[in-house]
């Protein structure tokens, strides 16, 4: 029989749901049963792209063009992981700030109907002889891929005319999933077939391959690579500030692991498939339990769980005095978090270690790794609210607005004007992950409810776009099939 490879499309995996509004029991209890239903929305405010997700996910890389065959509009959101990019190489020292090489052929009407494949053939050729760089990724879009501009034939006839370039075509036309980490995958396919190429190298006995996203602070690179060396391992971060030659060092490992639940996962099963390369498949480290399991994960696989476990201890000792003390600011407050799939329910499990409770989570998809942190916080959580959402700030606000949270942990826009504290785990310039980062969290969410002035301000200035009809409606009202 065929094997088939994935895909790279999320919702290809069975039980993934991405529409859905409902409470943290029905969930668990209908996931369970397997009754739960793919949605969708009648109507919606906006999506994220997988392209976009493609694209910050290698921005940093050394010495790379960025090509993304689309109209214009489409690497409008490049623009947060560019901020990251920048602030991540003044972190690391830099004196000379670079901006990714991002060149966009701009897909016109003209393009439509004609085509596009000269543009997209004058755009690499320009960007090749103008940067001279080692790779050039190039990005599909919803555009390229609806009038079937062929960009893998186009790849291939430029790589033996530039064979000092490693062409990367990527498939990651927005239209093909509405799960936008859809677009890590994407990428990682690409890499494989076309830099890795299921080429075998000589094994190094304590590299591992420590995957990391865009939004990773260098504060919290240092501590996930200080974990691992305290386990005896050798640190491949990639792709964040990597390089080729990173890259291409990934086979050599002996074992992976990511940062983020939903980053490199799948690419994680394909490096063992291919490669024989183990890895470890847990959370994100943020709060205690999620730094312990995800330090307990990669320490299985390396043959170190008596060693984690006296890590462990210690660094316990060390920090339950002061998180001791944080939750004397912060016991009893009712919270609402908003989060990619990782961090969303990283942060759930991080506001149980300062005794907080949990009032609603909007997260973008559901499955089977969501169901076992659903299991968690249902035990701790007398209820709350689930809205699995890809954005939608529409039913934010009408949540948020029915229960009054003490505090909103996720982007802050809509929820500072409803005048409540807000904060977020999704930092990519300070300490958020290990056993550090949970002190500098707990600290952050602290000082932002006990001054809480300039939220309070906004909201009594600002206006939110909805009617004040909408605040009374059913948050859930144009979710279809298998909502509420
Ligand atoms: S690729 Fe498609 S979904 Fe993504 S930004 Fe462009 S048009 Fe929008």
């Amino acid at each position: 029989m065929v094997k088939v490879k994935y895909s790279g499309v999320r919702e290809s995996r069975s039980n993934r749901y991405n529409d859905l509004g409902t409470s943290g029991r029905e969930i668990e209890e209908k996931f369970k049963k397997g009754c739960l239903k793919r949605a969708d929305r009648s109507f919606a405010q906006g999506l994220q792209c997988q392209q976009i997700n493609s694209m910050a996910a290698l921005m940093s890389l050394e010495d790379s063009v960025f090509i993304s065959h689309s109209p214009q509009g489409c690497v409008g959101c490049a623009i947060m992981a560019v901020d990251m990019y920048r602030v991540g190489q003044i972190h690391r020292g830099e004196k000379i700030i670079k901006n990714p090489r991002l060149i966009v052929t701009n897909i016109d009407q003209k393009s439509v109907v004609f085509g596009g494949e000269n543009k997209l053939r004058e755009a690499v050729k320009k960007a090749v002889e103008r940067y001279n760089p080692r790779i050039a990724f190039i990005y599909a879009s919803c555009a390229s891929g609806i009038i079937g501009d062929d960009i893998d034939a186009i790849a291939l006839d430029l790589q033996s005319e530039y064979p000092d370039t490693v062409m990367v075509p990527i498939h990651c036309e927005g239209f093909k999933s509405k799960i936008c980490a859809s677009g890590f995958d994407a990428a990682f396919i690409s890499i494989n077939k076309y830099i890795l190429k299921k080429e075998k190298t000589e094994k190094q006995d304590n590299l591992v391959n420590l995957f990391a996203p865009t939004t990773i602070s260098y504060a919290d690179q240092k501590e996930m690579e200080r974990m691992l060396s305290l386990l005896g391992a050798e640190v491949n971060y990639i792709p964040f500030y990597s390089s080729l030659e990173k890259i291409k060092r990934i086979p050599a490992a002996t074992a992976s692991t990511s940062i983020c639940k939903v980053f490199a996962d799948e690419f994680m099963k394909t490096l063992e498939e291919d490669y024989g390369i183990p890895y470890s498949h847990t959370v994100m480290p943020i709060g205690i339990r999620n730094t312990d399991k995800w330090y307990r994960g990669i320490a299985k696989v390396l043959g170190k769980e008596k060693e984690v476990e006296e890590i462990i201890t210690k660094e316990h000792e060390r920090i339950e005095p002061l998180v001791a003390r944080i939750r004397e600011r912060l016991h009893g407050k009712r919270v609402f978090i908003c989060g990619g799939t990782g961090r969303s329910f990283a942060a759930a499990a991080l506001i149980d270690d300062f005794g907080m409770e949990l009032v609603g989570l909007e997260t973008p998809t559901y499955d089977e790794d969501a169901q076992v942190d659903i299991e968690y916080l249902n035990n701790i959580h007398k209820n709350f609210v689930v809205d699995i959402a890809n954005m939608q700030p529409f039913e934010q606000v009408n949540l948020i607005n029915k229960l009054r949270p003490d505090a909103f942990i996720g982007v802050p826009e809509w929820a500072a004007k409803l005048g409540v504290p807000t904060t977020h785990v999704l930092d990519g310039k300070r300490p958020t992950m290990g056993y550090d980062g949970l002190l500098y969290l707990g600290n952050k969410i602290a000082d932002q409810l006990e001054n809480p002035g300039f939220n309070k301000k906004i909201a009594k200035h600002v206006k939110l776009p909805y009617k004040e009809s909408w605040y009374k409606e059913n948050a859930f009202k144009y979710i279809t099939e298998g909502g509420n």
